[in-house]
């Protein structure tokens, strides 16, 4: 163990060949640059909302520093239930089929190591998140990717993913809306895959997570209500995009009582619980809808803005109907992703996501999200069109 060639042998080998992710690779190149105008980042620039701060700070002035349960304080999982009996008409019971994780993260390495063993397969749509493959590849199982595409508004059909099932798929994966593409899927397409799943007894994870940010009054839906699907479904959702709340690491999983009972099993063994005053401050979080509709009608106006500022710069773009990405085809510029992205950081300043970043399918495209001031946004749209001018007429 003398030299750090060798302490490379004692890393699991599952582990050696996944790559760190695409996104904090280009961040470091953004780091310690000056003057950039970031449309990179995944995270909302609205501060979390003073009375839910506020929910934390008192919690701890109140001394509420010990363990919560393991699944998390009963006063927020009844909150929870409520909500998502409202807003997604499925019924969850607080007692145990909710659980409070850190985060979405956490709640969907759970639910794929309560479910796969190793050799299984595991579906899911890309251009997507980009842990769904390595939280897989933690758990043995074998990730099977669905390219979805442009042509069809990045769309998942049944007959994308009928192509790509064998006996070994136990799982698929939704997002919807979609981190890269901002895609979302209507009822009646949200019914064709939840036939698919029951026809072939799959269970399905469902990240949540963009849930609230819709656009163009887009109803909302989750794969969970469906006929036939509360009990092969793992419904996962947390704070820190709906309400600006990343650093307080809150999600949660609503699943039937014996998928989250394992579930379970893994988080108070490896977490015991999540972290007391975050719950505290969801908990306050739930008491109003005003925050959540507030961000969402800024965020929709800036979609609108960066949505027709890409196409009239002629960089082709499905309009994004949630989230908070736009994902326009640069490849007609004659670069790569990485090319494109680099060019763009080193010429104008701007720093957004090459494509690649969410899977091989994301190549020839790029992340910008509006996750930042209409200002900064207007201003990177106008270097990002100086830069598609050059590039056409060199
Ligand atoms: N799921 C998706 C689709 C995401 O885009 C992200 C963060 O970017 C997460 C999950 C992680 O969420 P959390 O902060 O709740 O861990």
């Amino acid at each position: 163990m003398s030299d750090s060639k060798s302490l490379r042998n004692y890393v699991a080998p599952h582990l050696r060949d996944i790559p760190r992710s695409g996104i904090r690779d280009f961040f470091e190149i953004v780091s310690g640059r000056k003057g950039i105008i970031s449309l990179g980042i995944g995270e909302p620039d609205f501060m979390t909302p003073w009375h839910i701060r506020e929910a934390a700070i008192y919690s701890l002035d109140r001394g509420a520093t010990t363990y919560t349960s393991n699944r998390g304080l009963m006063s927020l999982r009844k909150a929870i239930a409520r909500y998502i009996e409202e807003e997604f008409q499925v019924a969850y019971r607080p007692d145990d089929e909710i659980l409070i994780t850190v985060g979405v993260s956490e709640a969907l390495d759970l639910a794929i190591r309560a479910l796969v063993s190793p050799g299984d397969e595991v579906m899911y749509h890309e251009p997507c998140y980009v842990s769904y493959n390595p939280v897989i590849r933690f758990a043995h199982a074998v990730p099977v990717a669905v390219t979805t595409r442009p042509e069809n508004g990045f769309a998942l059909t049944r007959e994308m993913l009928e192509a790509q099932v064998t006996p070994r798929t136990r799982v698929l994966i939704l997002n919807f809306p979609t981190n890269p593409t901002g895609a979302i899927l209507t009822q009646s397409q949200r019914e064709d895959i939840a036939r698919f799943a029951v026809a072939h007894d799959l269970v399905v994870i469902t990240d949540e997570i963009y849930s609230e940010l819709t656009y163009d009054g887009a109803e909302r839906g989750t794969i969970a209500a469906c006929p036939g699907m509360r009990d092969r479904t793992i419904l996962l959702h947390g704070f820190s995009k709906g309400w600006a709340m990343t650093g307080f690491r809150m999600g949660y999983a609503c699943a039937p009582a014996e998928l989250s009972e394992a579930m379970m099993k893994i988080h108070q063994y490896t977490m015991l619980c999540a972290p007391t005053l975050s719950q505290e401050a969801a908990l306050e979080a739930l008491k109003t809808r005003d925050d959540t509709t507030h961000m969402r009608q800024a965020y929709e106006k800036r979609r609108n803005f960066i949505w027709s500022s890409l196409e009239e710069m002629g960089l082709a773009c499905q309009r994004p109907q949630g989230a908070f990405y736009a994902f326009p085809k640069i490849d007609r510029c004659g670069l790569s992703s990485k090319e494109f992205a680099l060019k763009l950081l080193d010429e104008e300043q701007v720093a957004c996501v090459p494509g690649s970043a969410f899977g091989e399918c994301g190549e020839g495209f790029l992340r910008c999200s509006y996750a930042t001031d209409l200002e900064a946004i207007k201003e990177a749209m106008t270097r990002l069109a100086r830069m598609v001018k050059r590039l056409a007429s060199p």
